[in-house]
């Protein structure tokens, strides 16, 4: 079989389980919030979506980022999340081998649906999160001694900070990713993680800041830079710690 033939086909399926994360993460958001609206529908105009504006990526392009109805203007955070979900079932596909590799693009959609729904709802869902914490113990690579002190460092970093600064600093939600963390990094690469999750969350701030895009009073959501760093810790985590421990030898 042609060696690229399968590389396509997960970018394809990651393209769908985006197109299908767009639709998750607005609908749990309203069902938690107690108004319940039904899927595939234009967020403005409530018209219930064609199979035609539902193609990941394409239909957007297609439709100019705008309702075919409305011509509301469909934000740029739908095709971002089919897309990078697409890419990253396809770096999980070329990182790890069958059958590990289910679980991890398991743990990618967890964490992909974390990402966009902080991002969007400066909130953490448990629905999709909480399983995956499950799903990390019970199947993850790490012995049952790593994956506890790992939640113990996880769990525990943002509890301090959540009692220190009375929770100003960090939410529950953030204990939450510290566990996943922990459960699926082991202790030693849940340290790496956070300290990736922050040197980004520090330049992004800045950026954002320095733009004036966002204030010092106003809150940026931590979820995304967490799962970030979570995300290069699965991917790249031992380069990059031989690298560090390189350069103080
Ligand atoms: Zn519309």
């Amino acid at each position: 079989m042609n060696s690229t033939l399968p590389i396509i086909l997960i970018f394809v399926l990651g393209l769908v389980f985006g197109s299908f994360l767009t639709v998750l993460i607005p609908r749990i958001h309203d069902e938690e919030s107690g108004m319940f609206i039904g899927r595939s529908h234009c967020p403005w105009c409530k018209k219930t979506l064609r199979a035609r504006d539902l193609i990941p990526i394409i239909s957007y392009i297609i439709n100019k980022a705008k309702c075919r109805f409305c011509k509301e203007k469909i934000g740029i955070i739908y095709p971002a999340i089919e897309l990078s979900t697409a890419i990253i079932f396809t770096i999980t596909y070329l990182t790890f081998p069958y059958p590990q590799f289910l679980f991890y693009l398991a743990i990618s959609f967890a964490l992909i649906f974390t990402f966009f729904y902080d991002l969007k709802y400066l909130e953490i869902s448990d629905i999709i999160l909480i399983p995956s914490i499950i799903l990390a113990l019970l199947l993850g690579p790490e012995d049952w001694k790593s994956k506890l002190i790992g939640i113990a460092i996880g769990a525990g970093f943002f509890l301090i900070q959540i009692i220190i600064s009375k929770g100003k600093w960090v939410g529950m939600g953030d204990i939450r990713i510290g566990t996943l963390m922990g459960a699926l990094l082991g202790w030693q690469m849940t340290i790496a993680a956070l300290v990736i999750s922050y040197v980004i969350g520090s330049i992004i701030s800045i950026g954002l800041l320095a733009s004036k895009k966002k204030h010092l009073n106003q809150q940026i959501a931590l979820g995304p830079f967490l799962v970030t760093g979570t995300f290069i810790t699965i991917f790249m985590g031992e380069k990059i710690v031989n690298w560090y421990l390189n350069l103080l030898i």
